[in-house]
């Protein structure tokens, strides 16, 4: 009896124990529920707009699962597999997540569009039930497109302007950078020209020496030569000044020691210049090795999302298909709920680790990409100085400093394209060379100024007469050549008989007295055969002959 009593007493407490125990498992049940609910809410949100029958069944499980019912997990499990999804939804909760993940991919609207594609085939093969090995065939796709997006970046998107900025200034055939290399190229050309010019032009006269030419004459050249070379610099100018007014035998080492400063000083500033360029190439060359690095780092930032997310996937899928094991394996709902509650926890630690990774990788691509376009900026501002300074540079040695014509350097370069023209096209053109008579006199008569003065008039007499199609060079110190497109020899000695006489009528005074100006001319046009030198050779003959003819005058070359 007592044992009965106490039987029944046990019987009674054991029996408001397990009441006690139901309640507080119904309290849990109930929190499980509501976790669940929320999980399944956020993932069905996660997988609208793909398609509009899925959508459709998403809202359905989204109502379901809002529900404010008291219903049991196991009537929430039925419901959701009897909804369309046909029990899949557990399975394609992770795929959702991806698909989240992938709305935060900017694709471009084509890209867009195949990925709408892709992924509402896959929405709608995971609803019919179908396997993951069907299933994967879409994340291949899908893979594909990720890719893809990465090799064809659009157009306004900031890497991709990045991107094609950056294939500019690296296409070795683009036309600008081949134009500085050319330009680079070319005042080296120029520089050696001239100094090679120099040379043979000193050793020429250091030969003659002996002969008729004075000291005087032999520095005259060279300073005028050095003129040229130094464009307009003035420190060669004003030797040349004190050397035209007669310079003394004792002054002869120091005004040389003068010349050979200046020729260093002209070589110092090529040199820095070269200095420059080098040093600009060097920067250029580390900013795009620094800057192919850093494409390659959010290369390899893409390359870390897909798998990360690849990953992520799996792990969730994991610890879904361990809440349905779980499910079906486990009868005590205590322990049930624990494991389930682990589960969450776990999927959730696991989304929550991606995101952080995510995060972190994209906020180091975003301080690459602000670095990457501050470096493209600064070479493009380092590349447009340079350019600037070549063009400048290039300018200043094309024209004489003195007149204002095409220089020596000009006309180098000049003869030899017309020349190649005419050997390719055979357009015949003329050329002449004219030479200011007893120039010397006028500067040993009115002084170096007047000389000066009268050098600009010539030049500016000659522009005035030739076309617009014409050249006018200052070669020397008083020698112009003039190179007559499309001219026969005949039509161009008519035009430099009215040029010289124009020149010689046009009653050039100065300081008050008239100065006699005349000039004697060498004609010729191009004769099979023919190359720079040979071409000048005619003219200089036939110019000889009019200076042998007493002057004022000219001849066309037999
Ligand atoms: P010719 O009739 O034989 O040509 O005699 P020329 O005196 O004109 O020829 P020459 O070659 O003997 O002398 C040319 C002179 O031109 C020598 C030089 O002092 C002068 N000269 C050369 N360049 C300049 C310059 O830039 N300014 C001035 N004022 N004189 C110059
Ligand atoms: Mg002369
Ligand atoms: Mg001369």
């Amino acid at each position: 009896m007592l044992h009965k009593m106490e039987e029944n007493t046990d019987w009674k407490s054991k029996y408001q124990d397990t009441l006690k125990d139901l309640e507080a498992r119904e309290l849990e049940w109930e929190q499980i529920e509501a976790l669940l609910r929320n999980t399944i809410g956020r993932l069905s949100i996660a997988g609208r707009g793909f398609d509009d029958r899925l959508d459709r069944h998403l809202r359905l499980i989204q109502d379901l699962s809002r529900e404010k019912r008291d219903k049991k997990l196991a009537d929430i499990v039925a419901a959701l597999e009897q909804s369309p999804l046909n029990g899949k939804s557990r399975r394609s909760d992770p795929i959702l997540l991806m698909l989240e993940l992938l709305q935060n991919i900017h694709f471009d609207s084509a890209q867009r569009g195949q990925l709408k594609q892709i992924c509402s085939e896959l929405l709608i093969s995971v609803a019919n039930g179908h396997d993951r090995i069907s299933i994967s065939v879409y994340i291949q796709k899908l893979s594909t497109l990720i890719n893809e997006n990465f090799d064809n970046l659009d157009s306004d998107s900031k890497t991709a302007k990045i991107l094609f900025r950056l294939l500019d200034m690296l296409a070795l055939d683009d036309s600008s950078s081949a134009k500085i290399r050319a330009q680079i190229g070319d005042i080296k050309k120029f520089r050696e020209q001239e100094l090679q010019a120099l040379a043979k032009l000193i050793n020429a006269q250091l030969g003659s020496a002996s002969g008729s030419s004075s000291i005087d004459e032999v520095m005259t050249t060279l300073l005028e030569r050095l003129a040229i070379v130094q464009g307009a610099n003035g420190a060669a100018q004003d030797i040349q000044t004190r050397v035209h007014q007669g310079v003394e035998a004792e002054q002869w080492p120091a005004t040389l020691s003068e010349i050979v400063n200046s020729i260093s000083d002209s070589l110092r500033t090529m040199e820095h210049e070269k200095r420059e360029l080098e040093e600009f190439i060097v920067n250029v060359t580390e900013q795009l090795g620094e800057i192919t690095q850093v494409i390659s780092e959010g290369h390899q930032d893409h390359q870390s999302d897909h798998e990360d997310a690849q990953s992520l996937h799996k792990f969730v899928q994991q610890g879904m298909s361990l809440i349905q094991k779980n499910f079906h394996s486990n009868n005590d709902l205590r322990e049930l709920k624990t494991e389930i509650s682990k589960n969450i926890d776990e999927i959730r630690g696991g989304v929550d680790d991606f995101v952080d990774r995510f995060n972190l990788r994209h906020e180091a691509t975003e301080e690459r990409n602000i670095k990457l376009t501050k470096q493209l900026s600064q070479m493009e501002q380092e590349t447009q100085e340079l350019q600037d300074m070549l063009k400048e540079n290039r300018t200043k040695l094309m024209y004489d400093a003195l007149t204002g014509v095409y220089s020596r350097m000009a006309y180098d370069e000049r003869i030899m394209q017309e020349m190649s023209r005419w050997s390719r096209y055979q357009t015949n053109f003329s050329y002449a060379i004219l030479d200011i008579d007893h120039f010397k006199r006028i500067n040993d008569t009115y002084g170096h100024n007047a000389g000066d003065k009268a050098l600009k008039i010539v030049a500016q007499m000659m522009q005035n007469y030739v076309r617009q199609s014409d050249y006018v060079f200052r070669i020397g110190g008083e020698e112009f050549v003039l190179l007559l497109c499309s001219t026969e020899a005949s039509a161009a000695a008519s035009m430099v008989e009215k040029m010289r006489r124009a020149i010689k009528d046009s009653c050039f005074h100065f300081k008050g007295a008239p100065i006699s100006l005349t000039l004697s001319a060498g004609i010729t046009e191009t004769r099979s055969g023919d190359d720079v030198e040979s071409i000048y050779e005619r003219a200089d003959k036939a110019l000889y002959k009019a200076k042998n003819a007493g002057r004022d005058c000219q001849f066309i070359a037999d």
